[in-house]
């Protein structure tokens, strides 16, 4: 009986909840699990929805979700009662004996798994059948022997079986007649756990079909049979693995012999009760970040639809919708609002066309086989004497994942990537540096001198400047990110230093989001979303910081440069080493504090392309302008908020110095150097430090004004040339507080664009201010090491 059965009063026991993953979850998570009693509240014949009490508490249901539940009611167990054991009935105990009868019933009913076995044909599914279910359905070895399906029934491990043995078919759509019934069997009358087999000799084109059976997010079991011509092949599986990046138990059987039967059915007996999560994790399977835009926004709107999300992962109805697929287009048509998600589907399809290059079908293939690759690349390794045809991919593959030279080839890659960023970015940024100046003095020009001059010309264009300032430099980085990615080598680039990260509890994808902290945090931070793993991306934004951006690079030059003349390119080194030392520690101290998601992801493995110079344009452009939009004007209110505290209180006659001096910052800054006074720094670089909270580009132009060598220079432009402050700072800062200096510089408070980046990416504050009071700690102490270190060494 199903729960929608039941009058107005009845009451009845849970025996099992139907339909895909999504919904039952919705339900466990009400209180709708087997074994436990409800009660029918309100239920007239035509209202929806019912009121059902269960737990003590109340809950309504939609008609449509009750005919899911399966259970055992009160008239079904006084029935039976009255059949079995009529003459034992004692008045006076009947509550309490027709309950008992329920929940035996029930939980005899819940013992029932209905198991589809699906796979493509000649996959041995017959086979399996018949070792299991003891029948003897003819077994062949051509395509189409199986036109029905068969139901065979069995009992094992205290559970009967219902086997249902379906046509062979290579994927889920609606193509042919074999697809579409198979598809149906599996949507409409949705077995409790599905059996995926899958032909281990010929695993790459049988997982096509198990990334559709994940697409519907069903329970899961994968035969991986014909294990024994895998092994007499010498291949080498890794099983576990595989399961993991599958999301689901693989289990490997010889369905002609019978050997490894009894453990795929005691997986299943696992499955079905559910009692091992890791076991059995639902995965998306990611067809890349344009495709899943796609994907979601259908997604949500088909969500609207409450019958259509009870019925069906509205996931997989998305995905098959872009396909294209005729069987969904029908069901889609005849929503009330279908028309609406057919002008979506029109837009992003054309959308994916435009970036992609190709229908949002192929594309949504290609990232399929890009995930098989991946999870193939991950676990399995094909005897050497077997290669198959080698494709062009495979060609390529084999050169740049190669064991000797995937690193140098890499490690050459990134070089050149970084000189393009900084050399290149080096001409527009001069000019815009240019231009914002000579706009300046024209403003200026047209303004009378005073304060308001000075906010708009020092404040609000000199702060604009320095965000535009970096946008070259963001857009060659990206420009050369898109190309990577397009190609299709950052994903082999993420791969090969899978194993590296791993060691330190970070994913292969980690890895471009650090290199690209080189550059600049914001973007960096803003990349970690190609990172699924919660845990990875946590970590990986809270080290970021530690990979010393370009904004502190000036800093660094200049110091290194008055410090250390000879080695000045030394220093930087050191110092960027350190920064990816303590990256390193950072990750090993902050992964046992991050709650453990560590389950792997499939990499997935794109075949190679050339990029279409307009996807490049367009991904480039996206970044560009996430970082105008985002970035700006945080940047822009900290250079007035910071220029409004150096230029306040105003007092007449006063060098740039003094004023800086006397001004509310410069109060700032003597009140926090006592914090500071271990670290060998004076107040003038403390103040030099608060200006670097808003962007370390600012320090070097406040300790300009700080160190001003002498009344006059200072006074024409504000401005000191390098070589200047540099004999300036030698003369009156140490050695050691100068190291100290460049170690907090390099770690300390990221900055607030930084920290905007993260509260964003992360979604909460808390994550925000935790980074920075780590990043705090972190550049105290070890700037305090280096101070005493180099004062001992000298
Ligand atoms: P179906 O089309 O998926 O139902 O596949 P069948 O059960 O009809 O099997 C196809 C062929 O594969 C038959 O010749 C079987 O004997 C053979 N076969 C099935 N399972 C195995 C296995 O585990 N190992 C080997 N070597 N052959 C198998
Ligand atoms: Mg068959």
């Amino acid at each position: 009986m199903r729960l929608s059965d039941l009058h107005t009063g009845e009451k009845a026991v849970i025996a099992k909840v139907n339909g895909h993953g999504g919904f039952r979850k919705r339900l466990v998570e009400m209180g709708f699990i087997s074994g436990k009693h409800v009660t029918v509240v309100m239920n007239a014949p035509l209202k929806d929805p019912i009121e059902y009490e269960i737990l003590g508490y109340r809950i309504s249901l939609r008609r449509e979700e009750a005919r899911m539940i399966e259970v055992v009611s009160e008239s079904e167990a006084k029935e039976h009662i009255a059949r079995e054991h009529a003459q034992e009935v004692l008045v006076s105990d009947e509550e309490f004996l027709i309950n008992r009868e329920m929940s035996e019933l029930a939980s005899e009913k819940g013992r029932e798994i209905r198991v589809a076995l699906v796979g493509n044909p000649n996959c041995g599914k017959t086979s399996l059948f018949n070792v299991a279910s003891g029948s003897h359905e003819h077994v062949g070895n051509y395509s189409g022997v199986t036109v029905d399906a068969k139901e065979g029934r069995f009992e094992y491990g205290g559970y009967r079986f219902v086997l249902v043995d379906l046509p062979g078919t290579y994927s889920l759509s609606a193509y042919s007649p074999e697809e579409l019934y198979v598809r149906r069997n599996l949507t409409e009358n949705v077995p409790d756990v599905v059996i995926n087999v899958v032909d281990a000799s010929n695993i790459e084109r049988n997982l096509y079909l198990t990334t559709q059976v994940i697409d519907m997010n069903l329970r899961t079991v994968i035969a991986l049979n014909m294990y024994d011509e895998l092994r007499s092949k010498g291949d080498k599986l890794d099983i576990p693995q595989l399961s993991l990046l599958l999301g689901a138990p693989v289990c490997p059987t010889v369905s002609r012999s019978g050997e490894g039967i009894p453990e795929l059915f005691d997986t299943v007996i696992k499955v079905y009760t559910g009692n091992d999560p890791r076991l059995a994790r639902h995965i998306h399977i990611n067809h890349g970040p344009e495709l899943e835009k796609s994907i979601d926004r259908i997604k949500e709107m088909l969500w609207r639809d409450q019958d259509l999300h009870t019925r069906y992962s509205c996931r997989y109805l998305a995905i098959k919708y872009l396909e294209g697929d005729k069987d969904i287009e029908k069901i889609i048509a005849a929503l009330p609002f279908g028309a609406e998600v057919e002008a979506v589907r029109k837009e992003e399809v054309s959308r994916i066309k435009d970036i992609l290059q190709t229908s949002a079908e192929s594309a949504i293939v290609d990232a399929k086989y890009a995930f098989i690759q991946g999870a193939l690349a991950e676990t399995y390794s094909r005897h050497i004497e077997d290669r198959p045809r080698r494709t062009l991919t495979d060609r390529i593959d084999a050169i740049v994942t190669n064991k000797w030279l995937a690193f140098p080839i890499f490690i050459l890659l990134l070089y050149l990537i970084f000189q393009a960023t900084f050399t290149l970015g080096q001409y527009p940024m001069d000019w815009i540096e240019w231009l914002v100046a000579r706009f300046g003095s024209f403003i200026g020009d047209f303004m009378s001198d005073g304060w308001l001059k000075d906010l708009v010309v020092d404040g609000i264009i000199a702060g604009v400047g320095s965000v535009l300032v970096f946008l070259p430099n963001i857009l060659i980085l990206y420009c050369f990110i898109s190309l990577m990615e397009d190609s299709g080598y950052m994903a082999r680039a993420a791969f090969i230093v899978d194993k590296l990260m791993h060691r330190i509890g970070l994913h292969g994808k980690s890895f471009i989001p650090m290199v690209m902290g080189f550059g600049c945090n914001v973007p960096a931070i803003m990349a970690t979303r190609a990172i699924e793993s919660r845990k990875s991306r946590l970590i990986t934004i809270a080290i970021l910081p530690f990979m010393s951006c370009a904004g502190r690079l000036p800093i660094f030059v200049l110091l290194a440069g008055a410090f250390f003349p000879r080695h000045a390119a030394l220093a930087l080194l050191a110092i960027y080493a350190l920064g990816v030392v303590l990256a390193i520690l950072s990750a090993l101290v902050i992964r046992r504090f991050v709650r453990d998601d560590d389950l792997p992801f499939v990499m997935e493995l794109p075949p190679y392309r050339v990029p279409t110079g307009k996807a490049i344009w367009r991904h480039t452009w996206e970044k560009g302008k996430q970082y105008l939009e985002k970035m700006a004007t945080t940047i822009l209110i900290g250079s007035i908020v910071i220029w409004t505290l150096g230029y306040f209180p105003r007092h007449e006659g006063q060098t740039p110095r003094e004023q800086q001096e006397n001004s509310y910052i410069g109060h700032l800054g003597k009140a926090v150097a006592p914090a500071l006074d271990p670290l060998g720094f004076d107040w003038r670089m403390d103040i030099g430090l608060l200006t670097g909270v808003v962007a370390k580009e600012l320090v070097v132009s406040t300790l300009g004004v700080m160190y001003a060598p002498s009344a006059e220079t200072a006074q024409e432009e504000g401005e000191v040339s390098d070589t200047q402050l540099q004999s300036a700072l030698v003369s009156s800062v140490s050695l050691p507080a100068a190291v100290a200096f460049m170690i907090f510089v390099l770690l300390y408070f990221p900055c607030i664009a930084t920290f905007v980046a993260i509260k964003n990416e992360t979604g909460k504050w808390r994550w925000a201010i935790a980074v920075c009071a780590y990043t705090m700690v972190v550049a105290w102490v070890v700037a305090w090491i280096g101070f005493h270190l180099t004062a001992l060494l000298i």
